[in-house]
């Protein structure tokens, strides 16, 4: 490779010699096209091989870096005619036997008397011996870990940290780092530095040459965490200053809507309040309601844990819109939810004349016409519904302002084609599952954030028990005693998706139908019991939902469709089957349709054996009820690609950022991007260069 081909960062890694077509598409599979991906494709990991052992301190299974000349070298033919090359190493204290299956070529490099460095793990045969140790050819008097800084010459290899990448098939690790090596020097000292000047200095980063250098080829640890700091830096800076930018465009929107925010409506909901709010919906409504009397559309996440009381915040709101002549569209996941919102909504506005609409894809096709062509027309000012609101068919005549609760359920692009109804209307998400902040910061970055943090005061603490099969009872005997004083519950089986028509779904769905009966008329005889099932017509769910809320029905056997929303505050038990089937999200959900009044709940999770991971979850799952604290493990254990939302985001995949290492990096970039465009939106200052430049590339 010559040094000089590499010329600018942009260029493409087609033209380098000893790239060629073949390489060349493998290094498009690792995603990396020009000069400038490779200098930024951080090593998966590295080796530490600067420090040279003598072979007589070798321990077995301990890796290490010896040098040592070759005293003897072959190739023989092994058992299945693999070819075996052996040589045996020598230094001043002793003699490594050293073994490489399947790769003659190895003997050529092997001359009695060559020197050589020779990285591997030691094992203990009749003397020392390394298998398939790394072999590097060294002259007599060259220091391997000589470190000049013109030339990485032999030492690219041996006696450094070295770094180890992610490959793919018909690259090796050496071949990978020479090239990388090659671009460097060529490349380095050409890349323009992102940061301005007294940012770096402010966190004593390296510049960004030096940077790129020691991400790959460090000359000590520390040196190499502040290079990558730095550029995982550069990478998060640039998502936030997007994001940023983002929010300003939608603030530049004008909104035709004008917002009366004290009126009929509102008054009502006053007077009809059983409660007082607590201070933490007391603030959030506050924000909510100053982003409705801004000239332009909110965009604004309202999160707080299972119920904290989101629903009558959502519904303060509607009250603004309906009293200021605007058409309100809230959307829930499931009917059930949709339901409960509407009887909410109706209840609360009872007195007043409000036409409030349920559209699901429950309604019947006549209905349903009539039901579009009124909201069309702007006649109905509410309607609340599952996805069937977005179907193209439902329109809008003043669409003011859009909910969407329970907003984990949904993608990015449900919010966007229901925002899309209106002319530019406030779009306000709601979500019970609590966003770790680093998501807060990137997927949903471009939503401002208010939380409720607090609960309804008096709120009795839920219990949570894991009990095995053979400990069931105890669940049981739980539930009817509980039953016996009033209280209702639930007992959950794990059906994923209601909809779903697969064999194991309907498996599911007959072992709840089937508890149903054995509960009915062997557990709890003395009980009401009723089922409830995604399959079920539309009607027929409302019917038997009725039927709970009213506490005609004491114990609701049911799959997972009660997962959301769903607000019975008598329910104080809930037994869940097969709670390793569930995700922990969807456990705290779950456990969240009790401990909703003054009295105490007890949830109960009734497992066989779950292997380790599964226990673990089920374990942090009990010790805690705070959502955040779950989300949190979630991510920990199974990284943020699992949770919803991300899948559809087009995912943000970091170079070098890590979601979890460079949490409090993210939050350092978002500081910075909103102080930069504070002080020059337009990043014109010359020093912001750089930057301007790299944001306005595609795909960044
Ligand atoms: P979530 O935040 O999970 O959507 P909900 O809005 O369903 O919670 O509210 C949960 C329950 O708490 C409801 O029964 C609701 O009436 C009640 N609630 C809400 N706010 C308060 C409050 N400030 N004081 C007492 N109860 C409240
Ligand atoms: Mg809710």
């Amino acid at each position: 490779m010559a040094v000089s081909q590499v010329a600018s960062p942009q260029r493409s890694l087609r033209y380098l010699k000893g790239v060629g077509p073949q390489r060349f598409a493998r290094l498009n599979q690792l995603g990396l096209d020009t000069v400038q991906d490779l200098c930024l494709y951080a090593p998966r990991r590295y080796e530490d091989r600067s420090h040279l052992a003598m072979i007589r301190e070798l321990r077995a299974g301990e890796w290490a870096v010896v040098r040592g000349t070759v005293l003897a070298a072959g190739v023989r033919r092994g058992r299945r005619r693999q070819t075996i090359v052996e040589a045996a190493v020598g230094d001043r204290s002793g003699v490594l036997r050293c073994l490489w299956f399947h790769q003659p070529y190895l003997a050529q490099q092997l001359k009695v008397g060559q020197d050589v460095v020779l990285y591997g793990q030691p094992e203990a045969g009749a003397r020392m011996q390394m298998i398939h140790p790394e072999l590097e050819r060294v002259e007599p008097d060259e220091e391997p870990s000589s470190d000049q800084a013109s030339s990485w010459g032999e030492s690219l290899h041996m006696g450094r940290i070295v770094p180890v990448y992610s490959l793919v098939g018909g690259l090796t690790q050496r071949w990978f780092r020479r090239l990388v090596a090659t671009v460097l020097e060529a490349v380095a000292d050409t890349l323009e530095d992102p940061l301005p000047v007294p940012l770096r200095e402010l966190h004593e980063w390296p510049e960004v040459s030096s940077a790129v250098r020691q991400l790959h080829f460090p000359p000590a640890w520390p040196a190499l965490e502040s290079a990558r700091q730095r550029l995982a830096f550069d990478e998060l800076l640039l998502l936030q200053l997007g994001l940023a930018q983002r929010r300003a465009r939608t603030v530049s929107v004008q909104k035709p809507q004008r917002y009366q925010l004290e009126g009929p409506c509102t008054q009502v909901l006053r007077q009809q309040l059983p409660f007082q709010l607590t201070s933490g919906q007391q603030r959030a409504l506050h924000d909510l309601l100053a982003d409705l009397a801004r000239p332009y559309p909110m965009s604004r996440l309202l999160q707080g844990d299972v119920g904290c009381g989101k629903t009558i915040v959502m519904l303060w709101l509607v009250a603004a819109a309906v009293q200021s002549d605007g058409q309100v569209a809230i959307m829930a996941p499931t009917e059930l939810l949709a339901e409960q919102h509407a009887r909410t909504a109706r209840h609360l506005f009872k007195s007043l004349d409000i036409s409030i609409t349920l559209l699901t894809h429950g309604v019947p096709a006549t209905q349903r016409h009539r039901l579009i062509t009124e909201v069309a027309a702007g006649r109905i000012n509410v309607v609340i519904g599952t996805q069937a609101l977005l179907q193209p068919d439902v329109t809008f005549r003043r669409l003011a302002l859009v909910i969407i609760d329970e907003q984990h359920k949904f993608g990015v692009v449900q919010r966007a084609q229901l925002a899309k109804k209106g002319a530019a209307p406030d779009v306000l998400v709601v979500t019970a599952t609590p966003i770790p902040r680093t998501l807060a910061l990137t997927v949903y970055g471009d939503l401002e954030i208010s939380t409720i943090p607090d609960q309804p005061p008096g709120r009795a603490p839920i219990i949570t028990r894991c009990v095995a099969e053979a400990q069931r009872e105890q669940a049981y005997a739980n539930v009817r005693e509980q039953l016996a004083r009033g209280r209702q519950g639930y007992v959950v089986y794990p059906l994923v998706d209601a909809a779903s028509e697969t064999s194991s779904a309907t498996k599911e769905l007959r072992a709840a139908t089937a508890m149903a009966k054995q509960l009915r008329d062997e557990i709890f005889p003395e009980c009401r019991i009723g089922l409830l099932h995604g399959q079920m017509r539309p009607k027929e769910k409302e019917r038997i939902m009725q039927a709970f809320v009213s506490g005609e029905i004491q114990l609701l056997v049911s799959t997972v469709i009660v997962e959301v929303g769903l607000d019975v505050p008598n329910a104080t038990v809930m037994v869940i089957e097969h709670p390793d089937r569930f995700g922990l999200a969807q456990l705290h959900q779950l456990r969240g349709r009790i401990g909703r009044s003054h009295d105490p709940a007890c949830c109960w999770l009734v497992t066989g054996e779950v292997d380790d991971d599964i226990g673990q979850r089920l374990r942090a799952f009990v010790q805690t009820t705070d959502g955040f604290v779950l989300a949190e493990h979630d991510l920990d254990q199974r990284g943020p690609g699992h949770l919803r939302g991300s899948q559809q985001h087009g995912w943000i995949r970091f170079r070098i950022a890590d979601f979890m290492k460079d949490r409090a990096l993210l939050e350092l970039a978002r500081d910075e991007a909103t102080r930069l465009l504070r002080h020059d939106p337009q990043l014109r200052n010359p020093e912001y260069r750089v930057l301007r430049q790299q944001l306005s590339r595609p795909g960044s």
